[in-house]
């Protein structure tokens, strides 16, 4: 039975400085989506996507353009995450991404195929100022955003550890847990590339679930559902 599946990117103030963490579909998903990801995909995933929903449109609501980020961190190269880079092309914002994954982005690139990498999302690769990242990356120096490699979902695939102001630790973790029920009852997401390696992510988000840390799975619509978006503040 379809259902509709939430896909989330997220806007992180620190201090002066705003950090978003992936960039959702490309605009052309909400005008043409079926000639822009192609046929096939669309067979799989039909978006329902507004014009407002794309990801400069959603920065406009807080008052920014792209080229005010402080940096923008890349979960990974598909489709409903990567979506909107072109939005950063000649701006100095620096782009995080894994170095395994930009691999594999440069060669979906190369083969020309429509996959969950969709070649036209990175036709301005070239004009983003990425920085590759292997390992984790303190991005503040003060242990309140941090990316972590969690591989298993795509080879580089990473998620976010965010401290906020008001004491919460939050787990942003994209694709390397779907929803709260791959964490609860051990089952990978339905497209991985390395099972086991997916299966070890959950496993550890459980443990830091029960150290009090609370994970928020990207496409469940359950646990999204009544949740504040922007240009509310989040709230678990
Ligand atoms: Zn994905």
């Amino acid at each position: 039975m379809p259902f509709d599946i939430p896909v989330p990117f997220f806007l992180i103030r620190h201090g002066k400085d705003w950090v978003a963490f992936d960039t959702g579909n490309n605009a052309q998903v909400a005008v043409d989506p079926v000639g822009y990801w192609s046929k096939p995909v669309t067979d799989a995933y039909m978006p329902v996507m507004k014009p407002h929903e794309e990801f400069k449109e959603q920065l406009k609501k807080l008052g920014l353009t792209p080229q005010m980020l402080h940096a923008v961190i890349i979960s990974h190269g598909h489709l409903d995450h990567c979506g909107a880079l072109d939005d950063l092309a000649g701006t100095n914002v620096p782009v995080y991404i894994h170095k395994d994954e930009l691999e594999v982005i440069n060669k979906s690139v190369e083969s020309g195929k429509q996959t969950a990498y969709i070649p036209a999302d990175f036709k301005k690769l070239g004009e983003v100022n990425i920085k590759t990242i292997d390992g984790t990356l303190d991005l503040f120096g003060d242990h309140s955003v941090i990316v972590f490699p969690t591989p298993g979902h795509t080879p580089g695939h990473q998620s976010v550890y965010v401290q906020t102001g008001e004491g919460q630790r939050l787990i942003l973790a994209q694709d390397a847990c779907y929803t709260l029920e791959n964490m609860i009852a051990n089952i990978p997401p339905g497209l991985a590339f390395d099972i086991p390696k997916a299966l070890t992510n959950t496993n550890h988000f459980k443990v830091m679930t029960f150290a009090g840390m609370h994970l928020v799975p990207p496409h469940d619509p359950d646990w999204w559902n009544g949740k504040p978006l922007a240009p509310q503040k989040f709230k678990v």
